[in-house]
């Protein structure tokens, strides 16, 4: 018996409120709050009528802390989804720890204005001491592990699909199949067609942030940090077939490397088409992906802003894409004495996504494991106190919930291996 909030109503919420409602055992009530309310209400009146779930909605301003606090203490949840951006995850842990409800959300925290100077010279003191140039690091949320863990409340940190399933994946390996685990390959491959010529399958700036930042690996204690879309493989995708992929960095990598210091070298590859690459090479060319405000006919705006304003709204691209996506880790190591490999993946289908909650997989695969975090979380199932990734938690309760609820995982003994 859960009280749940969601903030956000994007395509990633979409996804995880479809997939509460299915579950009113669970979650049986639930309060839609985000920006624009008109977006709220016109999902609780699609899902009302066939849910048991009590379906709330609120306009709320995630920023606003003292909104936030006012409304958690009247609502009373047991748990806050932030499916909404990770600008805002710091207020909204703020908010959970004063009304003393669990936390969730999919991404790690970075700011929306990175010229700020405290978080800039912070920024700047991270890439001398760590060596990786991504806005984003958990440092911030994993100083609230203790907050939390005083409090005896779960922040559950990046729960969707990567970040999220791929640690568990890995917690996954590491228990059944492997005594030592030696690589790691993540592998994000989006074999869906949407048809335009470009577009994001999830929040544009956040995407395009991380895109086209400096790419990076962990290898033997170290980041190693290349140009981005440097390095680039092919790979025969399960259920896809063959892609150009290319090394990115990613949150889970800093997770993993610190949970698991045993794995020599952790690498992320995400697929890509040529035409998404010279679009955001141009955007990029011509300063269309800065984060840094500029004047324009008296006004402020921000050009990455701008950008967004202009593309196709990820949450329209359902009814448009085709394909599949195939998200997974490939491991090497070794167990009782023998070298071994092994990968565990997923494959999920652009229309039966759709079909299903009216988005593609993309806001599919990271909904999906938000809605089993919260599971896990409100059924008590994991109940280690603190700001947690998802390798800290028992793997195989999330990965049943995954298989059941439309995330299946598949596995192979024989991988082939990305060079
Ligand atoms: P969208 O842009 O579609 O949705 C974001 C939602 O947040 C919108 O409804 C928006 O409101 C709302 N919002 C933004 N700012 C505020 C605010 N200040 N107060 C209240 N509400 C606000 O994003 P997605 O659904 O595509 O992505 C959601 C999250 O999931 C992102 O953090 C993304 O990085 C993450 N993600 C994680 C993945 C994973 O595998 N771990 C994969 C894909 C995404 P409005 O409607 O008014 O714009």
């Amino acid at each position: 018996m859960g009280r749940v909030i969601v903030i956000g109503c994007g395509g990633v919420a979409t996804v995880a409120i479809n997939k509460c409602c299915q579950h009113p055992e669970v979650f049986e009530d639930l309060c839609i709050a985000s920006r624009t309310l008109s977006k709220c209400d016109a999902l609780k009146e699609k899902l009302q009528k066939n849910t048991k779930t009590n379906i709330t909605t609120k306009q709320i301003d995630a920023n606003n802390l003292t909104e936030l606090i006012h409304f958690f203490d009247e609502y009373k949840p047991d748990l806050v989804m932030n499916l909404g951006l990770p600008y805002q995850n710091l207020i909204i842990m703020d908010a959970c720890l004063i009304c003393k409800c669990h936390y969730l959300d999919t991404a790690a925290y970075e700011p929306e204005d990175t010229d700020e100077p405290n978080w800039r010279k912070r920024y700047e003191e991270r890439i001398k001491e760590k060596n990786f140039t991504a806005y984003f690091d958990y440092s911030y949320q994993w100083e609230y592990k203790k907050k939390f863990e005083e409090a005896g409340l779960i922040a559950l940190l990046g729960c969707g699909f990567d970040p999220g399933v791929t640690q568990a994946y890995v917690a996954y390996a590491k228990k059944h199949e492997f005594d030592r685990i030696d690589t790691l390959d993540i592998l994000d491959c989006n074999g869906g067609d949407h048809g335009y010529p470009f577009a994001t399958n999830f929040n544009p700036e956040i995407n395009l942030r991380e895109v086209s930042s400096e790419a990076d690996y962990y290898e033997n204690g170290k980041w190693i940090r290349v140009p981005a879309m440097s390095i680039k493989r092919q790979y025969d995708f399960d259920g896809v077939g063959m892609k150009d992929m290319y090394l990115l960095h990613h949150e889970e990598i800093e997770s993993i490397s610190t949970i698991y210091p045993e794995i020599k070298r952790i690498r992320f590859y995400m697929t890509f088409g040529q035409s998404y690459i010279t679009h955001m090479n141009c955007f990029q060319n011509v300063g269309l992906l800065s984060t840094t405000p500029i004047m324009y006919e008296g006004r402020e705006i921000t050009p990455i802003q701008f950008l967004k304003a202009l593309l196709p709204d990820p949450a329209s691209l359902g009814p448009r894409t085709k394909g599949k996506t195939n998200i997974g880790c490939i491991f090497t190591g070794v167990k009782d004495g023998k070298e071994k490999k092994y990968y565990i993946y997923n494959v999920c289908d652009h229309e039966e996504a759709y079909k299903e909650t009216g988005l593609q997989a993309i806001s599919y695969t990271t909904g999906v494991p938000a809605m089993c975090g919260a599971m896990m979380i409100l059924n008590k199932i994991w109940t280690k106190p603190g700001a947690n990734t998802l390798e800290e938690y028992d793997p195989d309760p999330f990965i049943e919930a995954l298989d059941k609820y439309g995330l299946p995982k598949r596995e192979s003994y024989n991988p082939t291996m990305v060079e």
